[in-house]
């Protein structure tokens, strides 16, 4: 029986929508809009797409967006200038660094200098470490969007295997450690693990974050695992119908075969990444007023 197909683009539509209700309400309250700053460094096409589709559906949640787009020659002294300058700014309660930076800016200094209250990606060393101790802070928006498509689908986590492919610092790490605070028993695998087939065949809950396209086949999973599959990949030009379609790094026709639910892609994980930074904005405009956050949120 084909698995449940897990459709990440729906469940992001209401996430923003109830996002947007409550922003209105915090408008009212706070007597000001949420605000949100992205700041874009230099040129490059695919950072240009998320800086535009951010700035739209941060207006449409009913926030503000300050956008500010710096040459690709800007000094790293600016860079860190005008994130102080968001830092101390009142309308701004988020602030995103989009990323990859030039080459010749220091990805790490810049967002240590982000106020850890005001960085609703979740990448400052301050709340990597709260979401390591199990404390409250932001946790990166890709893998709290795989944890809430899992409590949706699957409710109380407890005692289930989980392998996490990918060990990278926004996507595999810290969606490890939230497996781990919903009682999974979590395995971390990457490019050196042995046997990955094997470790991922034991898992009932598998999430592929490699940036490999299709790496992961169905004869890997164990029958009626639920699959979540971050990875985005476009598949080269030139295999005719196949050319330029973006796959994952699950292989989602066979895979479907063998587990009980998979997120598609696209329109699976991708589209929840965009909800949580607006959930995470909120968040952030709660605290940052001294307002009591809504439930739910
Ligand atoms: P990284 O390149 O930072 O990390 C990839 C991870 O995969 C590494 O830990 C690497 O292991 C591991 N890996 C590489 N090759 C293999 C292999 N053959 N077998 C097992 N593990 C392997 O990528 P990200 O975490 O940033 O992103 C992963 C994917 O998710 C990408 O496709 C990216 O585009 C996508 N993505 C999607 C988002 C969304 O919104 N849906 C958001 C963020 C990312 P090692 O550490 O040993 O090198």
């Amino acid at each position: 029986m084909a698995a449940d197909r897990i459709d990440g683009k729906a469940f992001a539509e209401k996430l923003r929508a109830r996002v947007g209700e409550q922003a209105a309400k915090f408008e009212q309250a706070a007597g000001r809009k949420a605000g949100l700053a992205v700041v874009l460094v230099g040129e490059d096409p695919a950072s240009q797409v998320y800086v535009r589709s951010k700035g739209k559906a941060v207006l449409a949640a009913n926030m503000n967006g300050f956008e500010h787009r710096l040459a690709e020659d800007t000094s790293q002294e600016d860079l860190l200038a005008l994130v102080e300058a968001l830092n101390a700014d009142d309308a701004v309660d988020g602030i995103l660094v989009q990323l990859p930076l030039p080459a010749h800016l220091d990805d790490q200094a810049v967002i240590a200098a982000i106020d850890p209250d005001k960085d609703v990606d979740g990448f400052h060393i301050a709340n990597a470490g709260r979401l390591a101790v199990g404390q409250t802070g932001f946790v990166p928006c890709t893998p709290l969007g795989c944890m809430m498509l899992l409590a949706d689908r699957l409710g109380d986590l407890s005692g289930m295997e989980a392998v996490v492919i990918g060990r990278s610092n926004i996507v595999g790490k810290p969606m490890a450690q939230l497996l781990l605070d919903a009682n999974a028993t979590v395995t971390i695998a990457h490019s050196r693990t042995k046997d990955l087939a094997g470790v991922v065949r034991r898992a009932d809950i598998v999430v592929a974050a490699v940036g490999r396209a299709e790496m992961v086949k169905a004869d890997w999973l164990k029958p009626g695992a639920t699959v979540i599959d971050v990875g985005i990949n476009r598949l080269p030009a030139g295999e005719g119908e196949e050319r330029g379609r973006l796959v994952g790094d699950v292989d989602y026709g066979p895979a479907s075969e063998v587990a009980s639910a998979i997120t598609p892609v696209p329109g699976g994980v991708g589209p929840m990444t965009i909800a949580v930074l607006l959930r995470n904005t909120l968040v952030a405009a709660y605290n940052h007023a001294g307002l009591d956050q809504p439930e739910g949120l």
